[in-house]
């Protein structure tokens, strides 16, 4: 059967699945979205003997149902290579109790390669599908690890330009050298003086642009988008979380029928929601829990049933999770709006004119399956601490995150649950916050001599996406204004 793609603003809309990857965002502003949530055709003992990329095919097949059996295969095995440095592609790590599925095991360590490694490949297929002759310029806001992520994915891939600006105060050294050293014909990075937000909402001021895109089009461009909220970004996602599942299957952690809780330290709700897809998908998941640091705008939208983004936003250690809007939520809004789209129109249209809006007490109800937690600059470094204090183990602030929410929600709840946490960055990109955490440095000392440092500490070997970035070449060095983002593009490609 075939899965076509609405709007969560307009349920006019109706797109086949390549047609949503390669628009990105929904000409109405609102996110694609699939009209059911397909389940698994295969059961879990079938699925825990497979291997990455026969689960990713199982379960991406279902979303992309206008993709031929051979296109799909090709983009998954052009995407989970050799470029990541397990064949396993998503290891889970027993520590302790808890598992970790380490999803950063690609080229820039940290788990937006798991998507961002195959989209271009769907997104190349999907153009020539639907006889695309324009050259596709992607767009990208980036809180530090989406950029170098796409950058990498994208770069020399025929048929692209890729357009990467991230807030210059708000990425870690490593990160920022990560993005500026990248080679490519194709590929751009700018610096914007502003934060996540601001870079964020510039490209979504860019897309949502008609008159920009005419004249993109007469000079042979298309604007795409390589962002969270590109479908293409998160069905990928589901993979993993019922790739763990059938590996807990398999070495008999659990039993058939048992369901986990699994901890997302959360940003923008991709990672999570792929998580609440894969649920409904069939995979034994009971509780998503919700995890943030302290722009906890999640956590109090989850107790209250208001999403108030008036705050302050402040730079925490665990930057890829510094956002106050989490644009993939509205999919979830839209879902507990009983798939409402004037509803869901009318949140986000709140949210645009007053930073802010309430669900109904009936909607509040459908986040049963949630829970949320946070955690501050303190609990951060002391999860990672604690739990290298008592196991070795070393990860980094994103995942600590996560590991003192996991903490707190299995006391407060007294839930014994297996609990699955999404590890999602290698603590070698987040050298600095990982080694204070430990005790193992001064505050002057450079980031990047903390490196081998760290490769004492933790006996674990400094990745190659580490070691490359060493003695590279800054190829990059463009920055603009937040409010002149659009002219920075018009230069870069000259219209
Ligand atoms: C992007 C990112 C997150 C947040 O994921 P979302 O899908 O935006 O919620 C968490 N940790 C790391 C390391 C990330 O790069």
């Amino acid at each position: 059967m075939d899965l076509h793609y609405t709007s969560t603003r307009n349920s006019d809309v109706k797109v086949s699945a390549s047609q949503a990857i390669l628009t990105g965002l929904a000409p109405d502003g609102g996110l694609f979205v699939p009209e059911f949530i397909p389940t698994l055709d295969v059961s879990m003992s079938e699925l825990k003997d497979m291997s990455y990329q026969e689960t990713a095919y199982a379960v991406m097949k279902q979303f992309l149902t206008d993709f031929t059996e051979e296109e799909l295969n090709q983009c998954i095995e052009k995407a989970y290579d050799s470029k990541f440095d397990t064949e396993e592609i998503a290891p889970l790590v027993k520590v302790d109790d808890t598992y970790y599925l380490e999803l950063f095991h690609g080229s820039t360590i940290a788990f937006k390669d798991m998507a961002l490694s195959i989209l271009p490949h769907l997104l190349t297929t999907s153009a020539k599908k639907n006889n695309v002759e324009k050259e596709i310029v992607i767009l990208t806001a980036t809180s530090g690890d989406t950029g170098k992520a796409a950058m990498a994915g994208f770069a020399d891939v025929e048929g692209t330009r890729i357009i990467v600006f991230f807030p210059k105060g708000g990425v870690s050294k490593v990160q920022k050298l990560q993005m500026v050293t990248q080679k490519g014909s194709n590929v751009d990075v700018v610096a914007i003086h502003g934060n996540f937000d601001n870079a964020q909402s510039g490209v979504k001021a860019m897309f949502e642009d008609k008159k920009l895109a005419e004249e993109l089009a007469a000079k042979g461009y298309q604007f795409s988008s390589a962002n969270s909220i590109n479908i293409g970004r998160l069905v990928p996602q589901v993979v993993y979380y019922i790739y763990a599942c059938a590996k807990l299957l398999k070495y008999g952690e659990i039993q058939e029928g048992e369901k986990i809780n699994v901890v997302v330290p959360t940003g923008n709700f991709g990672n999570i929601l792929a998580a609440f897809y894969a649920k409904q998908m069939g995979a034994p998941i009971d509780r998503l829990v919700c995890a943030s640091n302290k722009n906890k705008v999640l956590f109090d939208f989850f107790q209250t049933g208001t999403y108030d983004k008036n705050r302050e936003f402040m730079l925490t250690s665990s930057p890829s999770m510094d956002i106050l809007i989490s644009s993939n939520l509205e999919r979830l809004i839209y879902l507990i709006a009983g798939e409402d789209t004037d509803k869901t129109k009318m949140f986000m249209e709140e949210l645009k004119t007053d930073g802010r809006y309430t669900v109904t007490p009936e909607m509040k109800e459908k986040l049963a399956d949630f829970a949320a937690g946070y955690a501050d600059e303190e609990q951060t470094a002391e999860s990672i601490k604690k739990t290298y204090d008592k196991t070795g183990y070393v990860m980094d602030t994103h995942t600590a995150v996560a590991s003192h929410v996991c903490d707190v929600y299995r006391e407060e709840n007294a839930d014994n649950k297996k609990y699955v946490i999404a590890s999602t960055a290698s603590p070698y990109k987040f050298v600095h916050s990982v080694m204070a955490a430990l005790g193992e440095h001064e505050e002057t000392e450079d980031e990047l001599e903390l490196l081998p440092k760290l490769q004492d500490v933790s006996g674990t070997e400094m990745p190659n996406a580490i070691k490359e970035i060493l003695d590279a070449k800054v190829l990059h060095t463009t920055e603009c204004d937040a409010d002149k983002m659009e002219d920075t593009v018009r230069a870069i490609l000259g219209i």
